[in-house]
């Protein structure tokens, strides 16, 4: 299955690592056996994907509802 969620700001997003601006790509995650895709910020340079807490607390379980209800 796979499921469009929102994509988040990369405003404001630096690599720490790199020092360059994160860009916002698609990104391939699996969460409770389901692969998803989301656009997150991430840096180009060393594939570094910021994932922001929101996302993975609150999102999270909205991707976990609408695989309940289907
Ligand atoms: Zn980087």
């Amino acid at each position: 299955m796979k499921a469009e969620l929102q994509g988040v700001s990369a405003r404001g997003w630096i690599c720490r690592q790199c020092g360059i601006p994160l860009e916002i790509l698609p990104v391939d995650i699996t969460y409770m056996g389901s692969s998803f895709q989301v656009e997150l910020p991430r840096c180009r340079q060393c594939g570094y994907t910021f994932i922001p807490p929101d996302l993975a607390e609150g999102k999270m379980l909205e991707v976990e509802k609408i695989l309940e209800d289907k």
